[in-house]
């Protein structure tokens, strides 16, 4: 055999192959494709497996953009069908946690899947929502097996203590055995009050997958997350050193997830245009963005709250809204729940949309001078990313918890006085306006949003913690395989 042929013949074996399976919901698919773009910046192959169908338009047009941005040769992507679900069997009647135990259910479809893939798989990443059920399928093709962790460093802590709680109070839910603060070595105290509520819910789906998945974490062979040490220095080191579970596998802070490739192409597909233009008309960090991710659907009793408090702050704005948690289910017009007279004042001083938009583009414009989330963590980081002031109002499941890791850093404040969103009080525009007025005046939160996206830029920058651990994965996946 020639020797240069001998030569490719043994860096195609090398090649490292990763296969992706992302769970159901933007929050979770998009860390996925972002981790996915990284490896596959970094000379990797990747087979990415979709669950179908999809709950919304927006999970389809992502993972179409994210397959048109990779020639074939280094990304495949392969369907996964998923088995029906009888929703009367679940305890929950959420679209997305419906999808996510679908996938939990048909796991037993992948073995074909993964087994017939070459070159043969050096990894397999799946979202943080099906450990359990994976875990014998992962066994039984003996690859490394890492998630794709969709929260903070501090949830992943949450997450991962509770198995050291549960073992303390055998048989107990964790409604009884989650006192008024949960105390983690080396994390801040999480109030009861701050836990997802649906975990507090005894037998609802949420409780389910979170107790038994987290005693699973330490089977693992890694976690990927999108953090990154100055955001999350204390939570990342109480991981990495076994004080929050002993055996946790290595927590590897891939993050801040910068805007990818794949995700540029997307502001052809909608209004973006149009909102980026109205923005360049603006002055530098004078527009509010206001947008609560792309699941939860703003109670239309709270909605007028909302429209008062943007036309009392004095600023501009720019309103994203969802009135279903489904994208596809959206059909009434906003003026409809307004009504013509509050939706003309509303127009009079920014802009409201139904529709989807490129969040990270709208974050990063000059124009933006705060960020009102409701408290996800794509959203918490993208605003990190591009040094915006944050104003959080979570409405359910992680997003207190999120909220406090960048109130404790200073780049946001969080109203705690107005409750989950999505469950509590109907906030009045009076202290919405006034809390607005706070994020857009705080002096300090700005310059500290300003260092934190330069800690963040360093971090995803050439010779970045980042980069240093992608090579340093990849190097690890090659020696074993060579070995
Ligand atoms: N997003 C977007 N456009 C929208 C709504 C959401 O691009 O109209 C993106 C947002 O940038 C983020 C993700 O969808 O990356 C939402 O994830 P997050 O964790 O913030 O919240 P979730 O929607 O999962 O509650």
């Amino acid at each position: 055999m020639a020797m240069n042929e001998a030569k490719l013949l043994s860096s195609e074996a090398m090649v490292v192959h990763l296969a992706f399976l992302p769970s159901a919901g933007l929050g979770h698919l998009n860390p996925c494709l972002r981790t996915a773009e990284l490896f596959l910046r970094h000379g990797c192959r990747v087979t990415l497996i979709t669950p179908k169908p999809t709950v919304s338009t927006a999970e389809s047009n992502l993972i179409a953009l994210f397959c048109s941005a990779f020639p074939s040769h280094q990304l495949t992507q392969l369907d996964l069908n998923l088995s029906p679900l009888d929703p009367t069997q679940v305890n929950t009647t959420d679209p997305f946690w419906l999808q996510f135990e679908a996938i939990r259910r048909s796991v037993h479809l992948l073995p074909p899947i993964l087994s017939s893939l070459s070159p043969p798989l050096s990894a397999f990443i799946h979202d943080v929502t099906l450990i359990s059920p994976l875990l014998p399928v992962t066994g039984t093709l003996c690859f490394p097996t890492y998630i794709c962790f969709t929260s903070s460093a501090r949830m992943l802590a949450f997450f991962a203590h509770l198995s050291v709680l549960a073992a303390r109070s055998p048989g107990a839910k964790p409604c009884s055995f989650i006192g008024d603060a949960v105390e983690i070595p080396g994390i801040a105290p999480i109030a009861r009050s701050s836990v997802p509520p649906l975990l507090l819910e005894p037998d609802s789906l949420f409780e389910r997958i979170f107790m038994e998945d987290s005693p699973n974490l330490t089977k693992l062979s890694g976690i990927f997350i999108n953090s990154f040490e100055e955001l999350e220095e204390d939570a990342l080191a109480a991981l990495n050193d076994g004080r929050v579970v002993p055996g946790l596998p290595p927590v590897v802070a891939l993050g801040p997830s910068v805007p990818c490739k794949f995700e540029k192409a997307s502001s052809s597909k909608n209004c973006s245009g149009s909102i980026m233009k109205w923005l360049d008309e603006q002055s530098a960090e004078s527009v509010v963005y206001v947008c609560f991710g792309n699941k939860t659907e703003t109670r239309k009793e709270q909605i007028k709250g909302i429209a008062n408090g943007l036309i009392e702050c004095g600023y501009k704005f720019l309103w994203v809204v969802k009135l279903k948690k489904v994208d596809k289910e959206e059909e009434e017009e906003l003026e409809g729940v307004l009504g013509n007279e509050l939706m003309r004042k509303v127009e009079e001083k920014g802009i409201v949309v139904k529709t989807w938009v490129d969040q990270m583009e709208i974050v990063g414009h000059p124009a933006v001078g705060g960020f009102v989330t409701h408290g996800g963590w794509n959203s918490l980081v993208e605003a990190v990313w591009h040094g915006v002031p944050i104003l959080s109002w979570p409405h359910n499941g992680d997003q207190k918890i999120c909220s406090e890791v960048v109130q404790m850093c200073g780049v946001g404040i969080w109203a705690e006085e107005w409750g989950w969103g999505s469950l509590e009080t109907v906030v009045n525009g009076e202290e919405i306006a006034k809390a607005i007025k706070e994020m857009m005046s705080n002096v300090s939160l700005r310059i500290k949003a300003k260092e934190m996206k330069d800690a963040a830029r360093k971090a995803a920058g050439i010779g970045g913690s980042c980069e240093v651990k992608i090579k340093r994965q990849i190097e690890e996946w090659t020696v074993e395989e060579g070995s």
